[in-house]
C-alpha cells in the first residue's frame, strides 16, 4: 500500500495541468453557455495548480463535471415540491396557473398599452385597469401595486412618517420578523420613521395606544402576526377600537396584512380564518398592504389598498418610481385579480386549488404511484401528512394530507434525498420517522409521471455526474 502510493505520488509530480481546450473537448455537450463552462474549467485548473498534486486526466475531468453540475443546479429551474408547504419562499412561493401564463406569453412577446390610452391615442396611466379591479376586490376606494409587500410598507411609512412627525405607534406584540431580512423595527428605521412601541409582548390595551399619541405621531401601524401565534395571557384591542382612536386624533391607520387571502380560509378543514384586505378596510383601517405571491396566488408584488387620497399621494412619491413593477408582473397580477372577480379562483389559482384538494384525491394518486413502482426494490407506503401554508402564513393551520413514505433498501435516507435533488427535475421531500416522505398536496397531478421516474432513477442508477460533495467523501 505505502509503496504504491509513493509511486503514485512520484508520477503525480510528472503530470502537467491539462490544457483548457482538451478538457472542454472531453466534457462534451453540457447545455450551459460556453463562456460559463470555460470560466469553471479555468477556475478548477487554477485550483489544481495550487494543490500541486495533479490527479490523472479522467479524475480532473470528473472533478470539473462535478463543478459544472453544481453550476447547473444553481440555475433557476422547476422542482417538484414534495414538502407539502404550499407557499414556500425557497421554491418561488405561488406557482402560476394557465390563465396567467397565457397572459405572460401574449403580453411579453408583443408591444402593449402599458402606459398608453387607446381611447385617446395619448399617454395613459400605468395599469389603471388592474388598479381599479384590485380596489374592487379589496372593497377599497383605490389600490396600487409595487414590487413586494416590504416595498409597500416602506413606501407607506416614507410617505406618512415625515420628520418632525415621524413616530409610528406599534404594539410590542407586533414587532415581528418575517422570513429572512424583514424585521418590522428595521424596516421602520430604514424608512426614516421612529418606532414608538406600546404595550407588552403579550398584552397591549387601547389606552396604551392613546397614551402614546403626541404631536410627533405620524400613524398607527398594525402588523398581522402572520407567521407565529400567541396563546395564553394575551390581549390586544380590536381593529375597530384602534381605528376609532386613530380617527379621533386624525391619524392615519395602516395595517400590514402580509398574506392577502381573498378566500374564506376558515371554510377549509384545518385552516383558520385569515383576515382579508376587505375585512381590514371595513373595520376602519385606512390603508393595507399585502403580498401578491402568498395566499393570493399571483406573481411577486406588493398591493396597497385603501383610501383614495392616501393611494393617490403614495403614487406621487418620487420613491414610488423606484418600486414600480414591470409589464409582466402587472399583466400576471391583472389576470390573477380578474380570475378572482370572475369567481374562478378554485379552478385557476394553483395555491387555492391545492388548498381545496380533498385528501381522498391525494390518496388515490398515491395508490397509483405505488402501483407503478411495484417492480422497484423499495419499501413504499401511503402515509398521512400535514401540509402547511408556509410563506409566513397561517402558522397554526395544517391540512390533512397524504404522503408517499419511502424506505430505500440500498442507501441511507439523506443519500436518497440528495439523489432526488440531483434528478431532473429535482424532487424535494422530507425525512421523518425513518422514512423519506413526499407530500402529494404540493405535487401537481401532471407531475406524477415525473415523480415516479425520479424515484426510480434515484434508486436504480448512480447519478451520471457525481457532485463535489460525493467526490470529497
Ligand atoms: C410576508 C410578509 C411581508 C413581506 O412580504 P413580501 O411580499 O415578501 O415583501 C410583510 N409583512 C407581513 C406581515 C408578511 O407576512
Amino acid at each position: 500500500m505505502a509503496k504504491s502510493s509513493l509511486i503514485a505520488k512520484a508520477s503525480n509530480k510528472l503530470r502537467a495541468i491539462p490544457a483548457v481546450e482538451k478538457v472542454l473537448q472531453s466534457l462534451g455537450e453540457l447545455s450551459l453557455p460556453r463562456q460559463a463552462v470555460v470560466a469553471i474549467v479555468r477556475r478548477e485548473l487554477g485550483l489544481l495548480r495550487k494543490e500541486r498534486k495533479i490527479p490523472d486526466f479522467e479524475t480532473v475531468v470528473e472533478r470539473i463535471r462535478g463543478a459544472l453540475q453544481t453550476l447547473r443546479a444553481d440555475r433557476i429551474q422547476p422542482v417538484i415540491n414534495g414538502t407539502g408547504i404550499l407557499v414556500h419562499t425557497n421554491f418561488g412561493r405561488a406557482p402560476l396557473g394557465p390563465a396567467v401564463l397565457e397572459t405572460l406569453e401574449i403580453v411579453g412577446s408583443n408591444y402593449n398599452n402599458l402606459e398608453y390610452d387607446l381611447s385617446t391615442g395619448e399617454r395613459g396611466g400605468r395599469a389603471t385597469y388592474l388598479e381599479n379591479n384590485l380596489a374592487l376586490l379589496c372593497g377599497a376606494e383605490a389600490a396600487t401595486v409595487v414590487n413586494n409587500c416590504a416595498a409597500a410598507l416602506v413606501l407607506i411609512l416614507r410617505h406618512l412618517a415625515v420628520p418632525p412627525r415621524n413616530e409610528v405607534i406599534i404594539s410590542r406584540g407586533e414587532l415581528v420578523q418575517i422570513g429572512g431580512g424583514f424585521r418590522i423595527p428595521e424596516i421602520l428605521e430604514a424608512s426614516g420613521a421612529r418606532l414608538r412601541e406600546v404595550g407588552t409582548t403579550n398584552k397591549t390595551s387601547l389606552a396604551d395606544y392613546s397614551k402614546a399619541i403626541n404631536k410627533s405621531t405620524a400613524l398607527i401601524l398594525k402588523v398581522h402576526r402572520s407567521n407565529f401565534f400567541m396563546g395564553g395571557f394575551v390581549d390586544s384591542p380590536s381593529t375597530e377600537e384602534i381605528a376609532q382612536v386613530a380617527r379621533k386624533h386624525r391619524l392615519p391607520f395602516a395595517e400590514d396584512l402580509g398574506s392577502g387571502a381573498m378566500i374564506a380560509t376558515e371554510q377549509i378543514a384545518g385552516i383558520e380564518h385569515e383576515p382579508t384586505p376587505a375585512e381590514a378596510l371595513k373595520r376602519g383601517v385606512d390603508v393595507v398592504s399585502f403580498s401578491g405571491d402568498k395566499l393570493l396566488g399571483g406573481p411577486q408584488a406588493g398591493v396597497i389598498a385603501g383610501k383614495a387620497k392616501i393611494v393617490a399621494a403614495l403614487k406621487k412619491e418620487p420613491f414610488f418610481r423606484a418600486l414600480r413593477c414591470d409589464k409582466l408582473i402587472l399583466a400576471a397580477l391583472q389576470t390573477t385579480i380578474d380570475v378572482y372577480l370572475a369567481g374562478g379562483a378554485e379552478a385557476e389559482i394553483p395555491v387555492v386549488q391545492m388548498l381545496r384538494t380533498p385528501k381522498e384525491d391525494l390518496a388515490r394518486r398515491a395508490e397509483l404511484i405505488i402501483e407503478q413502482l411495484k417492480d422497484v426494490p423499495v419499501q413504499i407506503s401511503v402515509g398521512t401528512g400535514k401540509s402547511q401554508i408556509g410563506g409566513g402564513t397561517l402558522p397554526r393551520s395544517v391540512l390533512a394530507s397524504v404522503t408517499l413514505d419511502i424506505a430505500p433498501k440500498s442507501m441511507r435516507l439523506p443519500d436518497f434525498g440528495k439523489r432526488l435533488r440531483d434528478g431532473r427535475p429535482p424532487l424535494i421531500g422530507m425525512i421523518s420517522g425513518g422514512r423519506f416522505k413526499i407530500d402529494l398536496r404540493t405535487v401537481f397531478p401532471r407531475q406524477d409521471p415525473e415523480l415516479v421516474e425520479a424515484i426510480r432513477m434515484a434508486l436504480e442508477e448512480r447519478p451520471k455526474y457525481p457532485s463535489n460533495q460525493r467526490l470529497k467523501e
